[in-house]
């Protein structure tokens, strides 16, 4: 018998778990997009959108994915043949540098694996070695959603600093804004891109780029900028048309209204990050306690360098995939898949899982999914250490 009826959970990082608010905001008819309400709400939309990514500079709204905020930045920052030197953590910096690199850029990959975050002495090597500054700018992801690793943004800006190159910086924030500490002014952040589906609880469909006076000032010779990608018109609107170089995005923008509402003026920001702070520590507890005497371990072993919207972990022998399943079929919670840290085809691909904590969550969600997992490794006989539940419940207990 299924335990699976009922409200299906999905933790997975992204699409998140989006409030009934939001999704109620959206319920309604297609409002007039020349005047009227819809203009006045969208003009509200981007100082909190600056409030959130810690901004007083610029934010350009698209209709798009992630991958389509990446090339929204790309096509601002870059002309065809441009140098640009990406530091990957996992398989979302891989994918940056491979959009960018698809439509001309001339890409230099420093890839840290998967198990460790940036290195600020090889990316001080990567500079050095780039003597006429021809680097215009280094990307990077804040938190890699696939190996959940977190990257020191600040460590990136102070190695830029200390040999003067003047490259921008550009951060994929996609799995972290609203969930981890992020400030893009005081770390000295220049291009910051994210999409609606993951902290932002919105559903899919938004992207969006922040970016410096500096950036703005490389991007009016950037040649790869067309019509549509051209972050100016969106950012610096005269009329409302040209925020969306098009037909608004309309009830999305709803949408985003309440969630930013949720976010900034009710929980507000700093209590969000703290909540998904602790929440990631109970999930981390709980694979400590599994991991004891077992095959069972988070991908990174130092807690200062993980996400806290998203952990990666290996369940050996299979074990993840076959949790995945049972705790889908079976009890209604749907879990990650180990995404890039093993080719789908690879026997080891089913020892990956990762369990999204981001957006719309709570300490019972949380705890829910833990317990759902607990019982899934003794219904699957997967071999776990005991004391995942204390441990986790210890955690949101505050001790
Ligand atoms: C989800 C994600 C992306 C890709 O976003 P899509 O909306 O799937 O295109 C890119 N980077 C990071 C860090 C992500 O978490």
């Amino acid at each position: 018998m299924s335990l699976a009826q009922g409200r299906p959970y999905l933790a997975i990082p992204g699409p998140s778990t989006m409030p009934d608010r939001v999704l109620a905001a959206m319920h309604r008819p297609a409002p007039n997009i020349y005047e009227g309400a819809l203009i006045e709400m969208t003009a509200s939309l981007f100082p909190d959108l600056k409030r959130l990514a810690g901004t007083r500079q610029h934010v350009a709204i698209y209709i798009a994915n992630g991958h389509g905020a990446w090339e929204a930045a790309n096509a601002n920052m870059f002309s065809r043949g441009d140098k640009a030197l990406v530091l990957a953590t996992g398989r979302f910096g891989i994918g940056w540098a491979e959009s960018a690199r698809a439509v001309g850029v001339n890409v230099e990959l420093v890839d840290f694996g998967l198990k460790t975050p940036v290195d600020p002495a090889r990316v001080e090597d990567a500079l050095r070695a780039d003597v006429n500054h021809e680097i215009r700018a280094v990307l990077m992801t804040h938190v890699d959603t696939a190996s959940s690793v977190k990257n020191d943004v600040t460590a990136v800006r102070a190695v830029l600093d200390a040999l003067g190159h003047p490259a921008l910086l550009a951060v994929d924030c996609i799995a972290s804004l609203g969930c981890d500490a992020f400030h893009m002014d005081d770390w000295g952040v220049d291009v910051m891109v994210a999409a609606s589906q993951k902290g932002i609880m919105v559903p899919p469909g938004l992207g969006f780029v922040w970016f410096s006076d500096k950036a703005l000032e490389q991007s009016r010779s950037a040649d790869l900028a067309t019509p549509y990608w051209n972050w100016t018109p969106r950012a610096f609107a005269k009329e409302y048309y040209q925020n969306f170089n098009g037909t608004a995005p309309t009830h999305h923008l709803f949408g985003l209204r309440e969630s930013l509402t949720m976010i900034l003026d009710e929980e507000g920001l700093e209590h969000v990050w703290a909540r998904h702070a602790t929440l990631a520590r109970s999930v981390w507890a709980a694979f400590d306690a599994w991991g004891q005497g077992a095959d069972i371990a988070l991908n990174i072993a130092n807690p200062a360098q993980r996400g806290h919207s998203v952990t990666a972990a290996r369940i050996g022998d299979g074990g993840a995939q076959r949790l995945r399943s049972w705790c889908e079929r079976e009890a209604g919670v749907t879990l990650g898949i180990g995404l890039g840290m093993a080719l789908p085809s690879a026997p080891e691909y089913g020892s990956f899982l990762r369990v999204a904590h981001m957006g719309h969550v709570n300490a019972h969600m949380t705890f829910g999914v833990i317990s759902v997992m607990e019982a899934g490794m003794r219904a699957l006989g997967i071999p776990h250490g005991a004391g995942a539940l204390d441990a986790a419940a210890a955690v949101i207990a505050g001790r």
